[in-house]
């Protein structure tokens, strides 16, 4: 499957299917990306054991001058330090203005990586090769940042990659915790743009858990497609890219405060979506956005409630150092019904406080 990401001069394909990467001599040449100057791969220890040797040796037989660069797995390695180790390496393996930069890896590796090309000799090209399932979320839209010990993904740019090679077949190996995480944030695409797919997703949710090829193939299309067309009608978050954040809110503050060992991101904005549907309903919406919520969520094994051993204090002040938020009112996207959302800019703190607390009560 193709699709196109639509950004005028920045628009870029995204190829997905399985056993895809084998062709990745024969894409890369078509997109233009010349022989004469050296690639760097950027990847993290894990996926390195898998699929470096594989991608290297692929590009290499293309003709390609290859060097590469592993991270340790994690959020960590979005830093500043790790940024210049990887610009050592650049340097080193003789990078020029004519390189690209490939991300082999998650979102983190994406944004790592998206932001070493964003920055190295102010801009080189960049190609990303996800290989989780979260990552048809990060790999679209071009934000690419790396962290401060004070702030998550604050030092960063929009740098919108060449291509985006899924190949269906790297995941595999990836854990089933990081699988269930990752459908998450393609449950979120349906829930805020499309019915249609959310029930699809749904129906399927069985075969996207055990990672069967078509529906994989189908629902990450489907997903990078809502992210797409968001993208392409707001590549700089003025307004409608906040749609994305649907669950976010909620589930920042307890990836905050939880450590990002305990809840994984899909997992936080799972919870996070079952907290604003309920914030729906209070605000009048009806009762299935909900029910149908809930149930989907339970259905691909994420959590649907805060741990009980989680503070609301401790919350509220995570969400409040969040830049959504001004006084005793919350930006907040509120699901109007199923594939359908509204940037809501007056919601009450208090509200979203016993949203909070009626989260530590759900099964
Ligand atoms: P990740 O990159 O850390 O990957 C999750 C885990 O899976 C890691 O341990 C990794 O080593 C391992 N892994 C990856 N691919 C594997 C494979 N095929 N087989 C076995 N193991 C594999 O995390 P993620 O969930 O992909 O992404 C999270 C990051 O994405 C966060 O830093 C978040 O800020 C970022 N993000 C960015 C955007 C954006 O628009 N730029 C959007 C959403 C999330
Ligand atoms: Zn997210």
């Amino acid at each position: 499957r193709e699709l196109t990401v639509d950004l005028g001069a920045r628009s870029y394909p995204i190829y997905i299917g399985e056993g895809i990467l084998n062709d990745i001599g024969t894409l890369f040449e078509k997109h233009g990306i010349g022989k004469g100057s050296p690639l760097l791969v950027v990847t993290d220890d894990h996926v390195a054991e898998h699929f470096l040797e594989p991608v290297v040796s692929l590009l290499r037989t293309a003709g390609y001058t290859t060097a590469s660069h592993v991270v340790a797995s994690g959020e960590k390695s979005k830093s500043l330090k790790v940024l210049e180790d990887v610009v050592t390496t650049a340097l080193q393996a003789g990078l020029d203005r004519k390189s690209t930069v490939i991300a082999l890896g998650g979102g983190v590796v994406g944004d790592l990586a998206g932001f070493v090309a964003a920055s190295y000799m102010r801009g080189v090209r960049f190609v990303q090769i996800p290989t989780t399932i979260l990552a048809h979320d990060s790999s679209v839209g071009g934000k690419v940042a790396v962290n401060h010990p004070l702030a998550k993904n604050i030092i960063g740019a929009f740098h919108q990659p060449e291509m985006v090679l899924y190949d269906t077949a790297t995941l595999r190996t990836l854990p089933d915790r990081d699988v269930r995480s990752g459908l998450s944030e393609m449950i979120k695409h349906g829930l805020i743009w499309d019915a249609e797919f959310t029930a699809w997703c749904e129906d399927n949710a069985d075969k996207l858990v055990g990672l069967d090829p078509e529906a994989l193939q189908y629902g990450l299309y489907m997903g990078c497609r809502v992210k797409a067309a968001v993208v392409s009608q707001d590549e700089r978050e003025n307004d409608l890219r906040a749609i994305l954040n649907l669950g976010h809110t909620i589930g920042h503050a307890l990836e905050a405060v939880a450590g990002y060992n305990e809840l994984l991101h899909g997992e936080a904005i799972a919870i996070g979506m079952v907290g604003a549907a309920k914030l729906s309903v209070r605000m009048g919406n009806p009762e299935h956005v909900y029910t149908v919520t809930k149930r989907i969520f339970k259905k691909f094994g994420l959590p649907t409630a805060i741990p009980a051993h989680m503070d609301t204090d401790a919350i509220m002040s995570a969400m409040m150092h969040d830049k959504k938020f001004s006084e005793s009112k919350i930006v907040y996207i509120v699901p109007t019904d199923i594939g359908k959302v509204e940037i809501n800019k007056n919601v009450s703190a208090d509200w979203v406080r016993d949203i909070v607390d009626q989260l530590k009560q759900e099964d």
